[in-house]
């Protein structure tokens, strides 16, 4: 499909809720880049890791926002990132940069330096961006936003899966650290993770990617005839 217009589509929900593969495969089949939000908080947190900077301290996280280049370079299945030149690609999805991610993430000072530059990378439009605060915070203007969603085990099954998890243990860690990201993600008071009001909701929990795909391909096909 093609868009005469170059369109800003929005995809916020949960970890675990099909938001990275939905705007991949999406984007794709658009011509569109697609932007993970996510991976620009997990590259300051990281930086924050190497350069003990505390993730409680919000006043030295902007700064350390502000002296960050992070590049997100869109591929086929997810963005390439770059922090300070450095390819963090893998690393930015460990289990401790996650975390830190997420806490990082909270400040009000971070959410602003973050949100200037994803509006930057999305000025022209052509884009897919996915996070927390796209449709809310990021794009409220966006032609289509839309929220995914699944049920709390399902999401959770899923990270398990990608990350190859077996033991009991490492399970229950999965489940407990995904339910503390959502926690904190929907409670903070800057910029919570929740649906913008005029998002469509997409519960994904009984859908194969396929099916969502297609769904999301009927909105915004919806959008260009309007
Ligand atoms: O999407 P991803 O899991 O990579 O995001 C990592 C963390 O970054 C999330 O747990 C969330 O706390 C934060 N985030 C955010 N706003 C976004 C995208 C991600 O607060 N737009």
């Amino acid at each position: 499909m093609t868009t005469a217009r170059k369109l800003v589509i929005a995809i916020d929900g949960p970890a675990g809720s099909g938001k990275s593969t939905i705007a991949a495969r999406l984007a794709k089949k658009l011509g569109y880049v697609n932007l993970e939000s996510g991976a620009m908080y997990r590259a300051l947190a990281l930086k924050a890791m190497e350069q003990q900077v505390s993730l409680d301290d919000g006043e030295a996280l902007r700064q350390l926002a502000n002296s960050a280049q992070i590049e997100l370079e869109p591929r086929g299945e997810g963005n390439r990132v770059l922090l300070d030149g450095c390819d963090v690609s893998q690393r930015i999805r460990d289990a401790d940069v996650t975390a830190a991610a997420s806490r990082a993430s909270i400040h009000p000072q971070v959410r602003e330096v973050m949100v200037k530059r994803q509006r930057a990378l999305g000025l022209g439009g052509g884009v897919v961006m996915e996070g927390r605060d796209i449709g809310t915070a990021v794009f409220p203007n966006a032609d289509v936003k839309i929220f995914l969603d699944a049920e709390e085990s399902v999401r959770a099954e899923r990270r398990i899966v990608q990350s190859g998890l077996r033991s009991a243990e490492d399970t229950q860690r999965v489940i407990a650290e995904l339910a503390a990201r959502d926690q904190r993600d929907r409670t903070r008071s800057a910029s919570p993770l929740v649906a913008a009001p005029d998002a469509v909701h997409v519960d994904t929990t009984h859908k194969s990617i396929d099916d969502v795909v297609a769904e999301v391909e009927g909105l915004v096909r919806r959008v260009v005839s309007d």
